[in-house]
């Protein structure tokens, strides 16, 4: 089912979604399989030629994985998606088929500390190069780009930080270069924000957080909007090219606007292998079928919490995109009418001590390195996701030695007070006896 005139609600718990043509169970089941039988050699032939499309293996496709693409598609409005195994995946995958070695590719320094890392280090080992640039400096992004460029990144509401991307100005500098913009939407979740209707043309996800909600389950997603044109500059050959290992086929000719979806499962996870797997495509769709009543009450969680914690003599700065106090409130109304999420960071006058023993003094958060899960979760990024970094990438990321990051739950908000209340309070004591 993917009739866009259905709401957001509806698509949540239907998109993708059909009666098991075998048994008519009506609960997308877990095809824990391998591989699917050809109907004879012809079947097989045209499967491996992309002239007909169907299931080979599961490392190319599975059924229950399938629901789960088309779902997070049609919620984020692409024309298709390609899932795989976890939200680092998924960057591998968007940008696989627009990079060479010797190739670039401009990202917003604020940025999910892992992701940082994967960009600036593993990724030197495909010959690939990252400039990060501060992206509220838009004249900065302009001229970081140069003809080796091949894609923008940003994530639309930050991690760990409250910044919200200006998508709007940014999109228009990819634009004006030829470039496709890939945004990180794994914060927001599509029930928040759409890039694509902001100038986005590739989305990517960590499916293992909001999306699944419930923290059992890895996963990734690359959606395409469908609009951008990969032939029209020359400089992404994987997709206006012929390629070699299907006879000289070249994927924009042949499969038009679907082109980076069917690259992605005909070549990049042909090659590279990062599948999902069933088991955790059907907890993530039994996540997602709840995912706007989710969202709902964690920006309201979200904004009590915050407006606690604003108000809170140790604390020196909240950075909740949602407070007025932000300077990205307004952003918020543009980018995420419906809530500004439920993940930020906020400061400690007691500095890096301070934090350390607020993460060893809460009860209800778990101290652990995850968001978007229905539980709240609590973490001293300096010390922990954000250690491999330099003082100045880590204050340049939003996580300075002072800060902490909240990930905001589903549970009672005065419950949650109650135990920040109690924890800062042996925060202070801890910090006086120094
Ligand atoms: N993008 C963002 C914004 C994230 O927060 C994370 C993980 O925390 C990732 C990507 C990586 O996702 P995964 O842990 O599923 O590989």
């Amino acid at each position: 089912m993917t009739d866009r005139s259905y709401g957001f609600d509806t698509l949540q718990i239907h998109a993708g979604a059909r009666p098991d043509p075998a048994t008519g169970a009506r609960q997308t089941p877990i095809y824990q399989n391998t591989a699917y039988v050809f109907r004879d050699a012809e079947h097989a032939a045209a499967l491996f030629n992309l002239q007909e499309l169907g299931y080979i293996y599961s490392r190319l496709l599975n059924p229950t994985v399938a629901v789960l693409s088309e779902r997070v598609a049609t919620l984020e409005g692409g024309v298709g998606a390609v899932a795989c195994a976890s939200g680092h995946a998924a960057q591998v995958m968007a940008l696989f088929p627009l990079m060479a070695p010797g190739c670039n590719f401009v990202a917003s320094t604020r940025l999910y500390g892992g992701s940082i890392n994967q960009f600036n280090h593993s990724f030197k080992h495909f010959g690939w190069e990252v400039r990060f640039v501060d992206f509220e400096n838009l004249a900065a992004l302009e001229t970081a780009i140069d003809d080796k460029t091949r894609a923008v990144f940003c994530e639309s509401i930050a991690n760990p930080g409250g910044y919200v991307t200006d998508l709007a100005a940014v999109s228009a500098i990819a634009k004006k270069a030829g470039l496709p913009l890939i945004v990180d939407n794994t914060s927001a979740t599509p029930y928040l924000c759409r890039p694509f209707e902001h100038g986005a043309d590739l989305v990517v996800h960590s499916t293992t957080k909001y999306l699944c909600g419930n923290a059992t389950s890895m996963g990734g997603m690359v959606v395409d909007k469908g609009t951008f044109d990969w032939s029209a500059s020359g400089k992404f050959p994987a997709l206006s090219e012929p390629n070699a290992s299907y006879h000289g086929l070249k994927f924009h000719e042949t499969f038009g606007h679907l082109a980076f979806t069917f690259f992605g499962i005909a070549v990049t996870l042909r090659d590279l292998g990062m599948c999902q797997a069933p088991m955790n495509a059907f907890q993530t769709l039994l996540g997602i079928e709840t995912l706007s009543l989710r969202m709902e009450k964690h920006c309201a969680n979200a904004l009590k919490v915050a407006q606690f914690l604003e108000a809170h003599p140790a604390v020196a700065f909240v950075t909740y995109a949602g407070l007025p106090s932000s300077p990205y409130h307004a952003r918020v109304k543009t980018y995420c009418p419906k809530g500004a999420s439920a993940i930020f960071t906020f400061g400690l006058k007691g500095g890096y001590a301070a934090g350390v023993k607020l993460v060893d003094s809460v009860e209800l958060f778990s101290h652990l390195a995850n968001l978007g899960d229905s539980r709240s979760l609590i973490i001293h990024s300096a010390s922990t996701t954000h250690r491999q970094l330099t003082p100045e990438q880590q204050r340049a990321a939003g996580a300075g030695p002072e800060v902490v990051r909240l990930s905001i739950g589903i549970e009672d908000a005065d419950d949650l007070i109650a135990d920040l209340d109690r924890a800062l309070a042996a925060t202070a004591g801890a910090v006086a006896a120094e």
